[in-house]
């Protein structure tokens, strides 16, 4: 058990505004026999919350902070909390109309900064402000687990007795401990891993959402005084997520799908060879960010244009001209041809249109074609739609690319 105080704001660094916040908690904490053991002040600025936010999660198991809930541009605590967690940060219209409502009461408008006090980052719980416009907010991030307060006093204590106090009392009085597991799926939308988790309200267990396109993460925690029954009731949760999931679920170990995938290849024992087109590299960087990668990723060709799929992937230049470059028939001959040039066992292609323009009625912008070729399999061509940005449009393509392989290398005997 160990607490953690964050206070921030540049008055309280000034010292401007004397930190009573920090004595009231801790003797609050102290005097119920919960040693706080870490205070750190810090001024208002993005780095500086991040690099204490972190700090604290190494080393304490509950982080409360306090202040830069506010409306204005110097309050930046969701937003340091957001780019802690690596969400985004997410509007609460019931925040908001709760905000409005307090405001009206008192003769006010709510304006646009009053928005920003309604965002919250994508995992956080709500905590409610009975005596303030600011809401607070908590989440979990590894083994800790952080609140997000006030700064006004009466505000920051009131919520501090109501909700936080009686969280950390209770597992001070039990010697809770926390276990997470992260699922990590790819290839469903957020609508349909929900159905497919319709009715799984795992005993023992929270189940969350996490937002990551294009994949969609689950993240189960649970807690209690006994680790070993905490892994199990975890473990039974997984298994039947993984029932549910199917093969949309790639990893309960929180690993990308890139990591995945070359466990399967290393396993299998075949290598890989891309030829990308619309995604510039993006699929081949991703291969190669693993370490010890060389051990099946043998190559990758960037064939943005035409000339280059045929000079050096041997694509005919009747097909090229008959089918377009966005088409079945070209990836197959850019996953065939990349497969002969770098020798591997499977080659990889994609071509579409990441736009946003170059679109036409036939292929629109995201219209992306992927290539697979094998010699167990032969060579196999799908088309997606994807929508979104240039950008998302890229990601997508280059996580599906991936993903394919991946499916191949589940059902591969050998
Ligand atoms: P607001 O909506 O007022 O902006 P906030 O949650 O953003 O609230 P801050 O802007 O950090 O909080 O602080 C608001 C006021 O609360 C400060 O002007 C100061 O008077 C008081 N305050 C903030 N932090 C502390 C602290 N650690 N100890 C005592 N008072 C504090
Ligand atoms: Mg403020």
């Amino acid at each position: 058990m160990c607490v953690e105080i964050i206070t921030t704001g540049n008055e309280i660094m000034s010292g401007l505004t004397r930190d009573t916040n920090f004595s009231w908690v801790a003797a609050e904490l102290s005097s119920s026999g919960i040693e706080v053991k870490h205070h750190c002040a810090v001024a208002d600025d993005l780095e500086d919350l991040l690099a204490s936010f972190s700090t604290a999660s190494k080393r304490a198991r509950f982080v409360i902070v306090t202040g830069g809930l506010g409306p204005t541009e110097d309050d930046l605590s969701s937003l340091a909390a957001s780019k802690f967690l690596g969400t985004s940060l997410v509007f609460n219209p019931a925040v908001y109309e709760d905000i409005a409502r307090k405001l009206r009461s008192r003769g006010r408008e709510p304006n646009i900064h009053h928005e920003k006090q309604a965002m919250f980052p994508e995992e956080a719980t709500i905590i409610e402000n009975p005596v303030g416009t600011a809401a607070g907010f908590s989440f979990v991030s590894g083994n800790s687990k952080f609140y997000f307060l006030p700064g006004v006093p009466r505000e920051f204590r009131r919520m501090f007795r109501e909700h936080v106090f009686p969280d950390i009392s209770n597992v001070a009085e039990k010697g809770e401990i926390l276990r997470v597991k992260v699922l990590r799926t790819f290839g469903l939308g957020e609508s349909e891993v929900a159905e497919k988790l319709e009715g799984f309200s795992p005993e023992g267990v929270d189940v969350g959402y996490r937002i990551r396109l294009p994949e969609i993460h689950l993240r189960l925690t649970a807690s209690g005084s006994d680790g070993a029954v905490l892994d199990s009731l975890l473990r039974d949760a997984c298994s039947e997520a993984g029932k549910r999931l199917e093969d949309f679920l790639f990893s309960l170990e929180d690993e990308s799908l890139e990591e995945v995938t070359a466990s399967l290849l290393l396993e299998k024992d075949l290598t890989l060879s891309v030829a990308e087109s619309c995604t510039g590299g993006l699929c081949s960087s991703r291969f190669t960010d693993i370490a010890g990668s060389s051990a099946y990723f043998l190559g990758g060709a960037v064939v943005y244009s035409n000339d280059s799929k045929e000079k050096l992937l041997g694509v005919s230049a009747e097909t090229l001209e008959r089918f377009g470059a966005v088409s079945g028939e070209t990836v197959s001959e850019m996953a065939r041809g990349a497969r002969d040039l770098f020798g591997s066992d499977i080659g990889l292609s994609i071509s579409g249109i990441a736009g946003p323009g170059g679109g036409t009625p036939e292929k629109p912008v995201g219209t992306v074609w992927f290539g697979f070729s094998q010699a167990s399999s032969g060579t196999l061509c799908e088309r997606r739609n994807f929508t979104g940005t240039r950008d998302e449009i890229k990601n997508f393509a280059a996580a599906t690319a991936i993903d394919m392989v991946r499916k191949f290398c589940l059902d591969y005997v050998g």
